[in-house]
């Protein structure tokens, strides 16, 4: 389209050119590229009114990144994910409406606030805040919302415990890998479903004879001494993270006799990501205990020296791997 020029008064195409400028934000300079137009008879530079890229937003989201700051649609993706209104979330920020509504549209923060926001994107927190805060979330949502936080805090906290965990002889002398962790589930659960009580004595006895034999466990998972005989530390929070992390693994309420129970199967197999001789390790932990209901291997499980020599919820060292009875 031409245009005329009010510097030098021609009527022409004006060209599209990309440039780069410094832009102080907060104190800092941000180079930002973004397109000018360009009058090719004098060279004046003119903004591209018609481009719908804006290089302050761009100067702000750089800096934004350099600052490890919240991304507006972070706090949109947020409050999408927990059916929050932008009233609501401005509630339990203690922010002003308006104010965090500019922020969703691309305004910069400031610090304070992307404290509070990075603060209430926690489960943990948001939960806790709800609760404080009581008037905030009608009670109908707040029916919803509250048992799914809670169930996200264990997971949370599940997985805080495990990641600051340093490998030790209750890991057996690895870092948990929950990759290994959804692998080994899968392994044992693809396409035919299990009871969970099963599922974690076979866990262990994968872990544990693993370790017999190679002097380390395949998932870096630590085991406790439970009713049900040694079990995953936590093992609600960590089938809750396995179900997370592959939907294609579910859990079911099944009875078999006079045994109810939850049963797990997986429609997946488990990746490559499982080495030779682990598969080798769970196939022959699947072949030893191919015929044992729940029951017979929980009484098989108690009678592990492991387990035998060790308090309830006390932690099994994988020292007691040599005289595993497999
Ligand atoms: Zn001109």
């Amino acid at each position: 389209m031409k245009q005329e020029c009010p510097v030098c008064g021609k009527t022409e195409e004006w060209e599209q050119v990309t440039t780069r400028e410094n832009f102080e934000v907060r104190g800092e300079n941000i180079p930002v590229e973004f397109s000018i137009l360009r009058c090719p008879q004098c060279q004046t530079e003119f903004d591209n009114l018609g481009s719908d890229i804006d290089p302050y937003a761009l100067a702000y989201e750089e800096y934004r990144k350099r600052k490890g700051m919240v991304h507006p649609n972070q706090i949109k993706e947020f409050r999408k994910k927990y059916d929050l209104t932008q009233k609501e979330l401005s509630n339990l920020l203690g922010v002003g409406e308006i104010t965090l509504s500019r922020y969703e549209n691309g305004a910069l923060q400031d610090e304070a606030h992307d404290r509070l926001l990075k603060f209430i994107f926690e489960p943990s927190n948001l939960f806790f805040t709800i609760q404080e805060k009581e008037n905030v979330i009608s009670d109908e949502k707040k029916r919803a919302l509250l048992p799914r936080l809670r169930y996200e805090t264990d997971i949370e906290s599940f997985l805080r415990f495990y990641t600051n965990q340093k490998p030790d002889i209750f890991s057996g002398n690895k870092m948990v890998d929950l990759e290994k962790v959804v692998d080994m589930i899968r392994f044992f659960t693809y396409s035919q479903s299990i009871f969970k009580t099963k599922l974690l004595k076979l866990m262990f006895y994968a872990d544990f004879k693993f370790f017999k034999d190679f002097n380390q466990s395949i998932t870096g998972l630590r085991y406790e001494h439970y009713t049900f005989g040694p079990v995953p530390y936590h093992f609600i929070e960590l089938i809750g993270v396995a179900l997370n992390i592959d939907a294609n693994i579910s859990i079911e309420e099944r009875g078999a006799g006079d045994y109810t129970g939850e049963v797990i199967i997986s429609a997946n197999p488990p990746s490559s990501n499982l080495s030779q001789e682990e598969i080798t390790t769970l196939r022959e932990v699947q072949d030893h205990f191919a015929s044992f209901t729940s029951r017979e291997i929980v009484n098989y499980a108690h009678r592990e020296k492991g387990f035998m020599q060790t308090k309830d919820r006390e932690l099994i060292s994988y020292e007691y791997a040599k005289e595993l009875q497999i």
